[in-house]
């Protein structure tokens, strides 16, 4: 019967398929034509040196300019991205793309500031990873060590060997390693030491409790303390209130980030704010 059936002998879209399946297919669809589009942005999170400030640098992060349903966030299209392998190619846009604002900052006279980049697990795994970035470095004319890497803790356990081994190409590059969302996965702590990481961020999840729980007091303390003892500098994300960047910096975290003292941006309003930047609008 099958072939009789031709090209359009049966329709994708059954109107028996549940609407959830629908939205998926056309967002894989839509997220394919995106690149060719250039409908992919980065927004810009400050990072501050305890209590609050000066900006030490930046954290990129993706947005895709969706033309109907406006702007989305990654939790959205990652894990589609991920899972189609798209993530490869624009994980390597989101490096070029960091690397090129970074060496426009750097025009403008802001040689301080450095910029992270997230890491998907597959993008980890591309062999191609250490030249890649490299040659967008190279590139921009832009130094290595204003580049930091932000890999999950869970992705950096998920073959810690060669974890270490790409780390430690990239860092004796010169490129800066933090370990992202710290306290959600399975660290070996034998494998966090050896990897050649010089931050460790602290999961949102233990930020956002830590003036009502005391355990998560506990853990945070204990989180840095692990960290000074592996010679790491300790970044608080998702520092909201008052009370958790004043517990967070008498706790000796180097490094607050967070919508309390400053959300995503997109590069615009920081030209414009430069390092006035605190308390703005949400933008994104
Ligand atoms: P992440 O790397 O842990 O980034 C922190 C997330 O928390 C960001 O969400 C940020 O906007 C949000 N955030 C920051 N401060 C606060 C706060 O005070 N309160 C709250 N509630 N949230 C805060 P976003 O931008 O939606 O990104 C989510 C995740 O998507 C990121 O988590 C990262 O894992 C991933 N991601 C973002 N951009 C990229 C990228 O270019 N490549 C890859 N592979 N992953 C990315
Ligand atoms: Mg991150
Ligand atoms: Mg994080
Ligand atoms: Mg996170």
């Amino acid at each position: 019967h099958t072939k009789h059936m031709g090209r359009n002998g049966y329709h994708f879209f059954q109107p028996s398929m549940n609407t959830l399946a629908q939205t998926q297919l056309q967002l894989m669809n839509d997220l394919w034509l995106a690149t060719e589009r250039k409908e992919f942005r980065l927004v810009y999170q400050p990072k501050f040196q305890a209590p609050a400030g000066p900006i030490i640098g930046f954290e990129a992060l993706l947005r895709w300019q969706h033309p109907k349903r406006g702007m989305l966030s990654p939790d959205i299209f990652l894990p589609l991205a991920e899972k189609t392998g798209l993530i490869v190619p624009l994980g390597n846009w989101v490096i070029d793309e960091a690397c090129r604002q970074l060496s426009e900052w750097r025009e403008q006279g802001n040689i301080d500031w450095s910029v992270a980049v997230n890491l998907s697990t597959l993008q980890f795994e591309q062999p191609s990873l250490v030249q890649t970035i490299m040659d967008s470095l190279q590139k921009h004319g832009v130094p290595p060590d204003t580049l930091i890497l932000e890999v999950t803790e869970t992705t950096a356990m998920t073959n810690p060997d060669e974890s270490v081994r790409v780390l430690t190409e990239l860092t004796d590059a010169g490129v800066q390693a933090s370990i992202d969302d710290f306290g959600t996965g399975y660290s070996s702590l034998l494998y966090l030491k050896r990897l050649p990481a010089c931050e460790l961020k602290i999961d949102r999840a233990f930020v956002r409790e830590l003036s009502s729980d005391g355990d998560d007091a506990t853990i945070v303390s204990a989180i840095i303390a692990l960290a000074k003892t592996l010679n790491l500098k300790v970044v608080a994300e998702g520092v909201e209130t008052a009370e958790q960047q004043a517990f967070l910096t008498e706790l000796g975290c180097n490094t607050l980030q967070g919508y309390l003292l400053g959300r995503p941006v997109t590069p615009e309003i920081i030209s414009s704010q430069g390092n006035t930047l605190c308390q703005q609008e949400p933008v994104f």
